[in-house]
């Protein structure tokens, strides 16, 4: 159990004017174990502050990394968006000790929430892990929600501020590490804004271009399409133009009047270059960052979403452990990658369109209530999915195959089985582990599944949308 003395640590160049309640540290050899056991910090700011910041909460320990931390400075108009989100708050010109009362029910909520957390023990495959918890620690000792912050100094565009602080200097690793959070289960959010990013760096700083599919350049004019009713000649607009007006090329004579001489069909694109006509454009696009060409398919699509911590993100910032059924699943569970599994669904898709004589299903095998049942169980899980690959292996052995999509859905390909004979191989299967789990468990699991049987004419994508 943490117990925090009733003092503040202040970090500063110089000592503060006298006050019991307020210790002074060294900015230029600070180490963040000095502070351990203070109520809060405040950070005097000095040329060295980014520093400090990142020590403190580069520090494995969550009473250090997730304690409350105020900036000092004079003039805190000129601090961005992005740095305050590192800190608690920034404030000038008030006694620290005075400063520090006013925010007292603030600084007591974090210490309280800080003392809730367990050591955590690190049985983790994967550092991965590690900052996973930090952020997820961080997150509960705030209360706060894991959003996205527009922010045009980083070549993505944007950053999760309450991630970034973990990596030193945007790292798109911040990306994945969201990613790795929403995989897990530990957050889960509402959708905010798409970005596109170059496929060879990641920047966002992307130009798109409309090119002529031609000779790809960019140098391209839209022009009416003017059309002479009487001799027939199509052409843009350029074309006709005269110093008496506008006279066609083909018959030399001079239109006049809109809807009775000629009329403008549609528009066109020419290229300066080549002078090519083209109706439709090509899009192509160049990042300002790398400079390397691409097309719009190929950028990589990110979506943005304003995150909270879900009932198992709470419970592993509490114990300090994250458990995924999917990491356990790997070390019990004949699994084959979803790529893998992917290429073999497409062959027999193309098998069955083209001979159609058998069939074949693809089973999306789901557990409802997998973050309630994690949330819960904790550190029995480990049995559980135990319990859960010996029921599945016993029933879906080669050829038949197993993959999974994520922690709570797995999929098995069940190779010349049709939707009726799966549905019963499926309600055995779940028969088993209700009989099986219900013995050991007081909160059961609830699982459903949905039998997709290959026609021949469908995507793999489709397949995994219907479930
Ligand atoms: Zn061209
Ligand atoms: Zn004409
Ligand atoms: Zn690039």
């Amino acid at each position: 159990m943490v117990r925090f003395i009733e003092k503040i640590a202040y970090i500063a160049e110089r000592p503060p004017a006298g006050n019991e309640h307020v210790d002074h540290f060294s900015a230029a050899d600070f180490d963040p174990e000095q502070v351990r056991e203070y109520r809060a910090i405040v950070l005097r700011f000095n040329k060295n502050s980014r520093d400090i910041i990142a020590k403190i909460k580069g520090n494995p320990d969550s009473i250090i990394y997730c304690k409350p931390l105020f900036l000092e400075k004079d003039d805190p108009g000129e601090m961005p968006a992005y740095d305050k989100e590192s800190l608690d708050d920034i404030f000038s010109g008030q006694d620290i000790y005075s400063y520090c009362q006013g925010e007292k029910e603030y600084i007591d909520k974090v210490n309280s929430r800080i003392a809730e957390m367990q050591a955590s023990e690190t049985t983790h495959l994967s550092s991965s892990y590690d900052l996973a918890l930090k952020v997820i620690r961080y997150l509960y000792s705030r209360e706060m929600p894991l959003k996205p912050v527009r922010f045009h100094k980083s070549i993505y565009g944007y950053l999760y501020p309450a991630v970034d602080i973990f990596f030193p200097n945007n790292s798109y690793q911040e990306f994945i590490l969201v990613d790795f959070l929403k995989n897990k289960n530990l957050i889960d959010g509402e959708f905010i804004d798409k970005i596109h990013l170059c496929n060879h760096c990641h920047s966002a700083y992307i130009n798109f271009r409309e090119t002529c599919p031609a000779c790809s350049s960019a140098d391209i004019n839209e022009e009416d399409l003017i059309h002479h009713f009487s001799c027939g000649y199509m052409g843009p607009d350029s074309d006709f133009a005269d110093s008496q007006g506008m006279v066609c090329p083909k018959c030399k004579h001079l239109l006049k009047h809109l809807g009775v001489d000629y009329d403008r069909p549609s528009e066109v694109f020419i290229c300066n270059q080549c002078s090519n006509i083209l109706q439709e454009p090509a899009v192509h696009t160049l990042c300002i960052h790398c400079g390397k060409p691409s097309i719009p398919e190929n950028l990589f699509h990110l979506k943005l979403y304003n995150y909270h911590l879900t009932a198992l993100g709470i419970s592993s910032a509490i114990s300090g452990v994250i458990y995924s059924i999917q990491e356990e699943y790997a070390k019990n569970l004949d699994f084959i990658d979803l790529s893998h599994f992917k290429a073999i669904v497409e062959l027999e898709i193309e098998r069955i369109g083209k001979y159609g004589k058998s069939k074949s299903s693809v089973v999306v095998f789901m557990i409802n209530n997998y973050i309630d049942v994690m949330a819960y169980y904790g550190k029995k899980v480990t049995q559980l999915s135990q319990e859960l690959a010996r029921q599945v292996e016993s029933l879906i052995e080669v050829p038949h195959a197993i993959a999974h999509q994520n922690d709570e859905r797995l999929l098995f390909f069940l190779a010349e089985l049709g939707k009726n004979d799966s549905d019963v191989i499926m309600k055995k299967l779940i028969s088993n582990l209700n009989n099986i789990i219900s013995e050991n468990i007081n909160l059961p699991l609830e699982f459903s599944y949905h039998v997709y049987e290959i026609t021949g004419r469908e995507s793999f994508d489709t397949i995994l949308q219907t479930g």
